[in-house]
């Protein structure tokens, strides 16, 4: 065999690597870790071989060469058959915002990190909430979503979701209870983040998912309601909500799985059966994810995962334990501080790939003042300190960098929600986002010290 492309197909592979295959309840002899390095190793998706890496494409459509392939590829596509694609074969691709191999070597990948049946990439977070709840809902049907979220989640489900006569509810989801009174019979979606953005309070997934299993047992296969959990502030590797009871993962890719910062992106995980739509979603909404984007995350986000994770909390650690016992603290919430109020819950369901306590990389803390006035101002203070002299810390929105970033959320990644609106819901004025890094945990205190002396 000589290098024909057309014999491509045929190549003798090694055997000692194809018993690599994984399932995606990541069952297999490899550790979920080493599998976010390798993936499949060897995929019908693509075949690069001699590749160790696989290549970039920069493709926007691909030759069908017959006729017949070419309608074989529309009939494939968004058409998947429990277990395998309809054609059995190698993909037929057609066009980059159908699909392409850097998107679906991403996506096979993040399905097992989640242990869910599947995985489709978009081109944002927002575009990943956006098809994984459109797909689920019409006018009428009601979201019920807890109070605190991402301020442009929010301001999704408050400017745009009336519009298209999709009701929003927001609950108090900390007391699952809450949950319970709040379901109407239009209800179709609940949703959450946990932990919250930016306060970090937790949700307890697999309580949420009792108490709708109970409800779905009275429904319609039609009229079932589903659970969403953006994962984002958690990634893979300290929660995997499909474990307890969620139908859906959605993520920024912007943020912790994509990990250096440099590109913005988003996923859906979730049951196979929920492919096709999904699939359709983004090829007539058109949030499709770009191959570079999807490269990065494939090539250098998902496999440094673990490792950038262990490091980042294990700093965050101690950075909330030398917050929590700093005078000027009102308060600081952290999983895993021992004595925060839902430590319990977090080290129930924060857990790694081999089941270690993992609480993230994520702290807010609120600086003491007497009024919210005067606590909004030493935070401002504070902020303002960091961000000209901190080396360490930037203020900066955005998280899960290896830079260690520095925000307001009040003033900044939730001002969608109004300042009145956010006390009652329990963002306080003075309360700070700090992102953990990568640099050395002694240098970020020592400027977090320094900082906080001056205001
Ligand atoms: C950043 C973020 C999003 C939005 O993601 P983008 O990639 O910026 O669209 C959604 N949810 C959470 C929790 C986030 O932090």
């Amino acid at each position: 065999m000589k290098d024909n492309p057309k014999s491509a197909k045929t190549t003798r592979r090694p055997k000692a690597i194809r018993p690599v295959c994984t399932q995606n309840d990541g069952s297999s002899n490899y550790s979920t870790e080493t599998h976010l390095i390798y993936g499949k190793a060897f995929t019908e998706k693509w075949d690069y071989s001699h590749h160790l890496v696989p290549p970039i494409t920069a493709s926007a459509t691909f030759r069908l060469e017959s006729a017949q392939r070419g309608a074989q590829g529309f009939v494939d596509f968004a058409h998947t058959v429990e277990g395998k694609e309809i054609s059995k074969q190698a993909p037929i691709y057609i066009y980059d915002r159908l699909g392409e191999p850097n998107k679906d070597l991403l996506e096979d990948n993040l399905a097992l990190a989640e242990r869910g049946g599947t995985c489709v990439t978009f081109s944002s977070g927002m575009g990943a909430i956006s098809a994984a709840i459109g797909n689920l809902v019409v006018p009428g049907d009601q979201v019920l979503a807890h109070k605190i979220m991402y301020g442009c989640t929010y301001e999704l489900f408050t400017l745009w979701y009336p519009r298209y006569q999709i009701d929003v509810k927001f609950a108090d989801l900390v007391n699952p209870v809450n949950l319970k009174k709040a379901i109407t019979p239009a209800t179709r979606v609940v949703y959450f983040e946990t932990p919250v953005n930016p306060t970090l309070d937790l949700i307890d997934i697999s309580a949420i998912a009792d108490i709708v299993r109970e409800e779905n047992r009275k429904r319609k296969k039609a009229n079932q309601i589903k659970i969403i959990v953006d994962n984002t502030f958690a990634t893979p590797f300290c929660q995997r909500p499909i474990e307890y009871g969620a139908d859906f993962v959605v993520h920024s890719l912007t943020k912790n799985i994509g990990g250096f910062g440099t590109d913005v992106g988003g996923a859906v995980i979730g049951p196979l059966s929920s492919r096709d739509m999904l699939l359709l979603y983004r090829k007539d909404y058109g949030a499709v994810l770009g191959t570079k984007n999807a490269w990065d995350a494939l090539v250098y986000g998902l496999p440094t995962l673990a490792t950038r994770l262990r490091s980042q909390q294990e700093t965050a650690s101690r950075v909330a334990m030398f917050l929590a016992s700093h005078p000027k603290m009102e308060r600081v919430n952290y999983p895993g501080l021992e004595s925060w109020r839902q430590h319990p819950l977090a080290k129930k369901q924060m857990r790694d790939f081999d089941g270690n306590f993992a609480p993230g990389s994520m702290i807010y803390f609120v600086v003491k003042g007497n009024s919210p006035d005067k606590s909004r101002c030493r935070a401002e203070r504070l902020i303002n300190n960091l961000a000209k002299d901190a080396y360490t810390i930037t203020l900066a929105v955005s998280l899960g960098n290896i830079r260690t970033l520095v925000e307001h959320p009040g003033s900044m990644t939730h001002a969608a929600i109004p300042a009145t609106e956010q006390i009652k819901k329990g963002i306080d004025p003075g309360g700070m986002r700090l992102s953990i890094g990568l640099e050395k945990v002694d240098d970020i205190i020592r400027d977090l010290k320094e900082a906080l002396d001056r205001i």
